[in-house]
């Protein structure tokens, strides 16, 4: 399609972004029969979904049902409604709830995006009622790659800190493995055919095909397009919609340097992934002082959010941080560019961690989900400087259980000292020095969790309590697997930063992801989904796959809406 782009094109539906929820709407669309133009500004598709982890929140999901695990819509909801209030996007939550399982089996059923459940993965307040511990996340079927062929090329690739070898991709599972491949004669097989597979993937491709997590989701996706013949026209961006608040009727798309017209028959989704790189957004959603770190696709620049306040949207929630967080730590790379290390879940729980500010207290319970975390970051900071916090822990730690880009049994810290990754120190004084940390409060931090290891109680932040953060922590590890000593020298800080790997604020749409303009009532033909949609859990943070889960849901919840509308003069 893209060599003789027809100066004005007409289609039925028109979907602007190929993330996840844009790449599932299309497909949709085209299973549904209608004529569908799917626009991607960049050369790749997957934007932030290709790096992320690729877990969809869906409770009640036939996929876990089979496996064993039971769930259900209603218990989910009692969940949220402790979570989030019962009065706050009740209707789309609940048509979520209503429409999750559904989907997922829909698409299982008519394409190659398949699924895994996840088995045990803990709700991340999983001390509330309703909360489930297994059975609700569930993630891609690993996929290869090579089934691309030359396209391969066009999938974004994971940030380079999560790969090895310089393009090795590798899952939860592989790393015990992989780690204890010298400890017994099926790991080292194992570690043997990974590295076997990728160095002959390595003769043909840029980086190696056996991908997984989020890069599979893509992966999965685009071969579905394929397969179907959906037409992807690269170097597109949507910059302007065509029509008033009365009904949408096209769009502008500006192609390379071309600007080309594109009439719709019944509509317009916006799925361009949020508004993450707009700093006039961050500034007027997010909190003070205003992050500066994101890990999300540098390409959204909040296009979507922006043209659809041009024909009156409205955006939502009025309350929250606006962001899903996670702290990070700044990785400096051999090529003198910086990257951002996500602490999602290899370190923080481990027994023998600490979080401290710059007054040296502990702020938050360390085991609690990167969201929650980055929470008490700001809570903190209102006070006390907590923008970076330091994450503490001593040598054994280190050793044992990794820190950020330094994975677990790395024997050598030292290159990441001379690159000022992490601070090393002799003494917790000198320790606290090199930070800026007040010296005489760290070392009585340090004393008392020393004392909460012992007794395997955190008497100031629990953790350890909850069924989350032992997840997360070492089960060989007792009396609490989420708490250790800080004892021997050498120690170790690494400073860590909030940064959003999604958005909550987007346009306000309803159940059916139609875009509502500031007066409460729907922009006819205008739809909106992922990150350019307001969040439906508003701003909180469930569990595990709380973007992906609603960006496909809503993505397919658009397409059947649009479909089921007549046919409009719109477009011709
Ligand atoms: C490290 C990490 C791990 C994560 N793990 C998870 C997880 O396990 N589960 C979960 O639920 N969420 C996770 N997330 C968040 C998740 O990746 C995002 O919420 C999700 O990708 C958003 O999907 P989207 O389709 O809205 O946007 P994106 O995936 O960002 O895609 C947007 C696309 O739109 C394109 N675009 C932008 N502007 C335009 C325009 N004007 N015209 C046309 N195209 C445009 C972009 O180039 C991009 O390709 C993670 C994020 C990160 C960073």
């Amino acid at each position: 399609m893209s060599a003789d782009i027809d100066a004005a094109l007409a289609v039925d539906l028109l979907i602007a972004g190929a993330g996840p929820a844009g790449m599932t709407a299309a497909l949709v669309a085209s299973l549904e029969g209608l004529d569908v133009l799917l626009c991607e500004k960049s050369e790749q598709v997957g934007g932030t979904g290709s790096t992320s982890a690729g877990t969809l929140w869906i409770p009640g999901n036939s996929q876990s049902r089979a496996a064993g695990f039971d769930d259900s819509a209603e218990q989910a909801d009692r969940y949220l409604d402790a979570l989030i209030g019962g009065g706050t996007n009740r209707s789309l939550r609940t048509a979520f709830l209503a429409s999750g399982p559904k989907v997922i089996d829909y698409l299982s059923a008519h394409t190659d995006v398949q699924f895994l459940p996840c088995g045990k993965h803990p709700d991340y307040r999983s001390n509330m009622p309703g909360a489930a511990v297994s059975g609700r996340a569930i993630v891609p079927v690993p996929f290869d790659g090579r089934l691309l062929g030359t396209d391969f090329a066009r999938i974004r690739p994971p940030v380079p800190e999560f790969m090895v070898f310089g393009g090795m991709m590798v899952g939860k599972a592989d790393i015990p493995r992989l780690i204890g491949r010298f400890h017994s004669m099926s790991n080292f097989i194992y570690s043997a055919k990974l590295f076997a597979r990728y160095l002959v993937d390595r003769l043909g491709y840029r980086r190696g095909t056996r991908i997984m997590m989020g890069n599979a989701l893509i992966g999965r996706l685009f071969f579905s397009l394929r397969k179907r013949k959906v037409p992807i026209l690269f170097s597109a961006r949507i910059t302007n919609l065509m029509g008033d608040a009365h009904g949408v009727t096209g769009a502008r798309v500006t192609v390379g340097t071309r600007e080309i017209v594109v009439k719709v028959r019944k509509g317009v989704v916006l799925a361009t992934g949020g508004y993450a790189h707009n700093k006039g957004f961050r500034g007027a959603f997010m909190p003070q002082p205003v992050p500066v770190h994101s890990m999300s696709c540098e390409d959204n620049l909040g296009d979507g959010i922006e043209i659809g306040q041009r024909l009156g949207a409205a955006t939502a929630p009025a309350q929250s941080t606006s962001g899903l967080w996670t702290p990070v730590s700044i990785v400096p790379r051999p090529d003198g560019s910086k990257g951002l290390f996500p602490h999602l879940v290899l370190d923080r729980a481990k027994p023998g961690l600490l979080a401290v500010n710059s007054a040296g207290h502990r702020f938050v319970n360390e085991a609690t989900s990167y969201h929650d975390f980055v929470l008490a970051m700001f809570e903190s900071h209102q006070t006390t400087p907590s923008i970076p916090a330091w994450l503490i822990c001593d040598a054994a730690f280190l050793g044992k259980y990794g820190l950020g880009v330094i994975y677990p049994g790395h024997r050598n810290p030292r290159k990441f000292v001379d690159s000022g990754y992490i601070a090393r120190a002799q003494t917790v004084h000198e320790l606290a020095g090199k930070i800026g940390v007040d010296a005489t409060q760290l070392r009585k931090t340090i004393d008392r969790h020393n004392k909460f290891a012992e007794t395997g109680t955190d008497a100031d932040f629990g953790k350890g309590e909850t069924e989350l953060n032992r997840f997360n922590g070492d089960a060989d590890h007792a009396p609490n697997p989420c708490i250790g000593p800080f004892s021997k020298a050498p120690f170790y800080a690494l400073a860590v930063w909030p940064a959003d790997i999604a958005v909550s604020t987007g346009l306000a749409t309803d159940a059916d992801a139609r875009v509502l303009g500031s007066d409460g009532k729907v922009i006819p033909g205008l739809y909106a989904c992922g990150n350019d949609m307001a969040s439906v859990m508003a701003g909180s943070y469930p569990g595990p796959g709380t973007t992906l889960g609603p960006a496909v849901v809503f993505a397919y919840r658009a397409v059947m809406h649009a479909k089921s509308t007549a046919s409009s003069q719109k477009g011709d």
